[in-house]
């Protein structure tokens, strides 16, 4: 599933190659994709121009110039398997099309789903503004401090593995980068959150911010299904240090490393490093 590298990933690519692209035509393919009613969807879009490209936790944000008024937003979210590529006008489309955005260059964006878990919709300002408050802290911003999360963390029973995946306290921190983090900032995944000691904390916002980071300067991580808008994998795979590595010798001291199920997701981890 993409998380916060993945998508920031995907946004930073659709801003270089889509930016002040006109959108021609819009041809839904797969209508349960779209929250709404499809075909004001495609009347929606035709015509406007794309002139801000964003992230908001999991989600990409287009700004839309030219939209109808309380339809001027383009929201994107991913879910499982969804992909979002920019392709020129003569190149084969691919299998398992969800949506077809025509340029007026000729080019085509081009939503691809294969599970159909992800989401596409058309929104006002003030509408978005008002859902995206009541979402987390972004965890490559400023507001997110040490302080911060070990404020945060007092309310909490949950286990700190959890917690970190509850997008009402952090968004775009999935299953392999809270594991990521967790090992590197030494904490046992099964500790409750509100029992995390102030130095944890620090360690802990440390590595949710160095592991976000590296995963995005390389392009993120692509176990299957995840591309970026050239259709190209991420090269974070082969940087992970626990997630996925069950029997296998921790990196730091070759303890076996373990995997356990917490609330129905696996969370890997090395019993003696994250004591
Ligand atoms: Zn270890």
């Amino acid at each position: 599933m993409p998380e916060l590298p993945e998508v920031e990933t995907i946004v930073r690519d659709l801003r270089r190659l889509v930016l002040g692209a006109r959108i021609e035509h819009v041809t839904v393919l797969r209508p349960d994709l779209i929250r709404g009613d499809p075909a004001e969807f495609e009347q929606a879009l035709g015509g406007t121009r794309i002139v801000e490209i964003g992230r908001r936790a999991k989600n990409i944000v287009c700004a839309l110039e030219d939209a109808p008024p309380g339809a001027n937003r383009l929201i994107i979210n991913l879910g499982m398997t969804g992909r979002v590529l920019v392709q020129p006008a003569d190149r084969h489309e691919p299998q398992y099309l969800g949506v077809r955005f025509l340029l007026a260059d000729g080019r085509r964006i081009l939503y691809q789903d294969v599970r159909r878990f992800g989401c596409l919709e058309m929104t006002g300002t003030a509408e978005w503004e008002a859902r995206s408050s009541t979402l987390g802290v972004e965890p490559l911003s400023d507001a997110f401090t040490p302080e911060a999360l070990h404020r945060l963390t007092r309310a909490s029973r949950v286990a700190i593995k959890p917690w970190l995946m509850d997008q009402r306290h952090v968004v775009g921190v999935g299953n392999i980068y809270a594991s990521e983090a967790l090992f590197r900032a030494r904490v046992n995944p099964r500790k409750a959150a509100r029992r995390l000691l102030r130095r944890e904390s620090v360690a802990l916002h440390d590595a949710i911010r160095t592991v976000l980071q590296e995963a995005i300067d390389f392009r993120g991580t692509t176990l299957l299904d995840y591309r970026d808008a050239s259709g190209e994998s991420g090269g974070f795979a082969l940087r992970l240090r626990v997630y996925d590595r069950e029997g296998q010798p921790c990196i730091n001291c070759g303890t076996t490393i373990r995997r356990i199920v917490q609330g129905g997701r696996s969370t890997f981890f090395c019993p003696t490093c994250q004591r």
